[in-house]
């Protein structure tokens, strides 16, 4: 018995590769290779050499004694705000892209919300001398602009989406639409653990380094290989899945996502897609999915645009159907507020994502004593207005 994949990519119920049959092709072809290239000791060599000398892995593992001592817990920080580019987005892109150059394809596209993985994409791209066409639903492209200059720095050909509500499930759409039509010397690079089978797997085990690094940390610090508990914010469920990777099937360690609330779960505007999801198909892949009575899917919203989808992975659905995983919806104010709060007392500017795991610490009981791990997905650079408007509002 495993939370993990099976052969067809199937978590549970959840997961598969529902694609159109033009993409059939293309989706076999990278099921066939990815976990063939992923074992070489080639692969291996160049990925770890490239995550220590150029995203600056390990990635440490800082215990806050100021939160440690508010809930009464030993809290520790998995900094993947200090990779380069800011978050740990580049762990998959890294991956993702010598793959690529494996299977020969000279073309990357990819899609981007908050523009992290457009970054990362691109930044790949420019080391490794590749084309990068990435897609951005253009709410986001005004949300984050910083972003997207610098893609355009890096040499990626930003292309501005129009359809839907102009964030990232639109963006995600237009990136299949163009995989179709250049199926033979494209490769699609996912920014998180969705999308048909095997993105979801390929895209966990190459954020597992998270919790490999956490192990031979807490091993260091602690004495023990293993937290009492792992904290994570959950969009498509990247950095979740990187964090709780190899402690999954260890029952010891309680696992604990946090989920956009937007407004409140009942008010209209969430990316709560545990709390208000139906089983359907999005993107490829058999999860939860926030929609209408007719199957329609809905807008979702959320102050953090890495969590505004309105699906969630199908490992994390799994998760959260099983009950292996408590997943807790964290409002806009309640994750302003706990980054704002971080950064007055630890010094820390967090990602509003990951402000949503910090938001959903005062929502859990610990036992005194636990050792608690909190994935640091990202830094806040990008959202210093977001932040500032927060609270001049207050006052
Ligand atoms: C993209 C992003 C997320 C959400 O994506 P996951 O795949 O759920 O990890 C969270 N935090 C940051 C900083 C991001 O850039």
């Amino acid at each position: 018995m495993t939370y993990l994949a099976d052969k067809e990519g199937y978590y549970g119920e959840f997961g598969g590769a529902y694609v159109p049959e033009i993409l059939h092709a293309c989706v076999s072809e990278l099921q066939d290779t990815y976990l063939k290239v992923i074992g070489t000791p080639e692969f291996r060599k160049e990925y770890m050499a490239l995550l220590r000398d150029y995203v600056g892995r390990p990635s440490p593992l800082y215990l806050s004694e100021k939160l440690s001592e508010k809930y009464g817990i030993r809290l520790y920080l998995k900094r993947e705000d200090l990779n380069h580019t800011g978050a740990h987005k580049i762990n998959n892109t890294i991956g993702q892209i010598i793959i690529a150059r494996h299977m020969g394809k000279k073309r990357i596209i990819a899609e981007t919300g908050a523009g992290q993985h457009g970054v990362a994409t691109a930044t790949v791209c420019a080391l490794m001398g590749m084309e990068c066409v990435v897609y951005m639903g253009e709410t986001d492209v005004r949300r984050q602009h910083v972003n997207v200059e610098k893609m355009k720095m890096l040499g990626a050909s930003v292309v501005p989406v129009t359809s839907g509500n102009k964030t990232l499930k639109d963006a995600t759409n237009e990136a299949i639409r163009d995989w179709c039509c250049h199926p033979a010397d494209t490769f699609y690079i996912i920014g998180s653990t969705v999308g048909p089978h095997p993105y979801p797997d390929m895209v966990a085990r190459l954020q597992s380094v998270i919790s490999e690094e956490i192990k031979a940390q807490l091993q260091e610090k602690e004495g023990r290989d293993y937290p009492d508990c792992l904290v994570a914010c959950v969009g498509g469920g990247s950095n979740a899945a990187g964090t709780i990777y190899h402690y999954i099937d260890d029952e010891r360690v309680r696992i604990v996502l946090a989920e956009a609330g937007g407004l409140g779960v009942d008010s209209g505007k969430t990316a709560a897609t545990i709390a208000l999801g139906q089983v359907g198909i999005i993107h490829g892949a058999k999860t939860y999915v926030i929609q209408d009575e007719d199957g329609q899917i809905e807008e979702p919203y959320s102050v953090s645009a890495g969590l505004d989808y309105p699906g969630i992975g199908p490992m994390h659905a799994n998760l959260a159907k099983c009950r292996r995983a408590e997943v807790i919806p964290v409002n806009d104010d309640e994750a302003l507020e706990a980054g704002v709060s971080l950064t007055r007392t630890e010094g820390i500017i967090p990602a509003i994502e990951s402000a949503h795991a910090l938001g959903v610490l005062p929502k859990i009981s610990f036992h005194k004593g636990d050792v608690v791990v909190l994935t640091l997905s990202g830094r806040g650079d990008k959202d210093l207005e977001t932040y500032l408007s927060y609270c001049s509002d207050k006052r």
